[in-house]
């Protein structure tokens, strides 16, 4: 199995080398020439490391199942407040998903506590001893979890770029006040497309010094450990008796870069029983026009909403959809050359029929976020986050629009402590203090527990202060990485 530029079948790479180099050198993203099928009943009886051993070397075969099992094991251990690292629990008629356990509290951690470990072993496997330089830009919680997977690991150091003004107080607080001798954390003056264009633009300009990768979901090692929990939720709602082995099983996904839902049709092309993949958007919905109509325009407003981590305009992995779909790379390399020249394109009407077989859009303003959590919280007892409050009520809208549904998982991405503004709100709390006196009200009012990591967060001294231009962040990078010590 070979991984190629999504936009030029030429420009390929070993799955290590794809790892440890992030994204292909034409800016396309590396894609796998085919998708292997695996004998998902055999994983039914696994612990969450040996499934994710089975799962990730079908998909990175230069990596053994005995090494992964090594690697999975390190990279969770004591990281994760539960031994199944994903729980899916039932609430109402749905099944959630939560992904939040990690050391950051969102989705995020499940792949970037094993980043750092799968590309250390990476380098090696490619003969690569330079020190890597990792750049990272964040709509808020992809930072903080990349952070904290790669701080003080040997050999690699990590920049990370958020908005200043798109994240949230405790987002942003997770990120000043990180630890480690290898990190920098810097804002960005704009918004997440501003930083994320800025990093893809270094990553073109950028040619030999210093050797750049990415821990966002452009990196397919990213992506990777992330189809592990679509099985596991699957034996889930096996073991909840919602489903029969063989039946179908429909995700619900909120929705920003696209990469969290492109590991759920990973899974299904690997052989698992998905049904439908339903996205998830919030006000800034060009995925859900996209879906619905094949034209992809950018020339729209830039909404900030209570779910931040979905406020994207340009969803970058939406690319690798477009390639495995079509199974063109020229067609790719087109519609990107006029998103970047014109900020739209429109998909052939074969090719979207095809993703509208598989994919149902839709998206929910702030004000029904909020309702869904109020909602979730009076009659079920379960308090949501505002992102999982999305995709709950698309999940909704989905079911009154498609009959023929199979039961239904929501991915359920973050803690409700990391936006405990909005949640206080929809459950009609109120409180005058800072974003910490509203997580300790919350917790007071709710009697569900804080994660520790966000508990101690208010007392961490503030260590990285620095604030950029997007069009400095090229200079910014090189100066940084001429320093010796940071
Ligand atoms: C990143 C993020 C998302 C969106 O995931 P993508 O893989 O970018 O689509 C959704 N919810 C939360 C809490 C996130 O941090």
């Amino acid at each position: 199995m070979i991984y190629r530029s999504s936009r030029n079948d030429a420009l390929s790479a070993t799955p290590s080398e794809a790892v440890v180099r992030g994204l292909a050198p034409d800016g396309g993203l590396y894609t796998p020439d085919r998708i292997p099928c695996i004998d998902w009943r055999a994983l039914e009886t696994l612990d969450y490391t040996h499934m994710a051993a089975k799962v990730i070397s079908a998909l990175l075969p230069d990596f053994s199942e005995e090494e992964l099992v090594r690697l999975v094991s390190d990279a969770y251990r004591g990281k994760f407040g539960r031994e199944d690292i994903t729980p899916s629990v039932e609430v109402g008629n749905d099944i959630l998903l939560e992904l939040f356990h990690g050391p950051t509290s969102a989705f995020k951690d499940v792949a970037l506590c094993l980043l750092p470990y799968l590309m250390r072993s990476a380098a090696v496997k490619c003969g690569d001893k330079e020190e890597i330089l990792i750049l990272t830009a964040t709509s808020g919680d992809t930072g903080k979890a990349a952070l904290e997977g790669f701080r003080d690991v040997p050999g690699i150091r990590i920049m990370v770029f958020f908005p200043d003004c798109g994240v949230s107080p405790v987002q942003r607080a997770q990120m000043v006040t990180q630890q480690g001798e290898n990190v920098k954390v810097c804002a960005v003056k704009g918004n997440f497309d501003d930083a994320q264009s800025a990093v893809k633009a270094i990553f073109e300009q950028v040619k030999d010094k210093p050797h750049l990768s990415s821990a966002n979901s452009i990196n397919i090692g990213r992506l990777v450990p992330q189809v592990v929990y679509y099985f596991d939720a699957y034996f889930a709602a096996v073991r909840m008796g919602r489903i029969a082995p063989g039946d179908k099983l429909d995700y619900c996904v909120p929705t920003g870069n696209f990469g969290d839902i492109l590991a759920g049709y990973i899974a299904g092309e690997m052989g698992l029983p998905v049904g439908r993949l339903v996205c998830a958007s919030n006000k800034n919905n060009i995925l859900t026009d996209f879906i619905r109509t094949g034209v992809y325009d950018c020339r729209r407003e830039f909404y900030r909403t209570e779910s931040p981590s979905m406020d994207i305009l340009i969803s970058s992995n939406l690319e690798r959809l477009l390639r495995l779909m079509s199974g063109d790379a020229g067609l790719v390399s087109e519609l990107m050359a006029k998103l970047k020249l014109t900020r739209c394109y429109t998909a052939p009407d074969a090719l979207m029929e095809k993703i509208r077989a598989k994919f149902w859009a839709g998206c929910c303003e702030d004000t029904d976020a909020e309702s869904a959590i109020g909602k979730l919280w009076r009659e079920e007892k379960y308090l949501c986050d505002t992102h999982t409050a999305v995709a709950w009520d698309v999940a909704r809208q989905y079911k009154a629009a498609c009959p023929d549904h199979a039961p239904v998982v929501i991915l359920s991405t973050a803690s409700p402590y990391k936006f405990p503004a909005a949640v206080l709100n929809a459950i009609g709390e109120h409180c005058d203090g800072d974003e910490f006196d509203m997580m300790e009200k919350l917790e007071a009012v709710t009697g569900v527990p804080m994660p520790e990591n966000l508990r101690s967060l208010r007392c961490r001294p503030v260590r990285h202060t620095d604030l950029t231009a997007p069009g400095d962040m090229l200079s910014y990078v090189l100066k940084k990485s001429e320093e010796e010590k940071w």
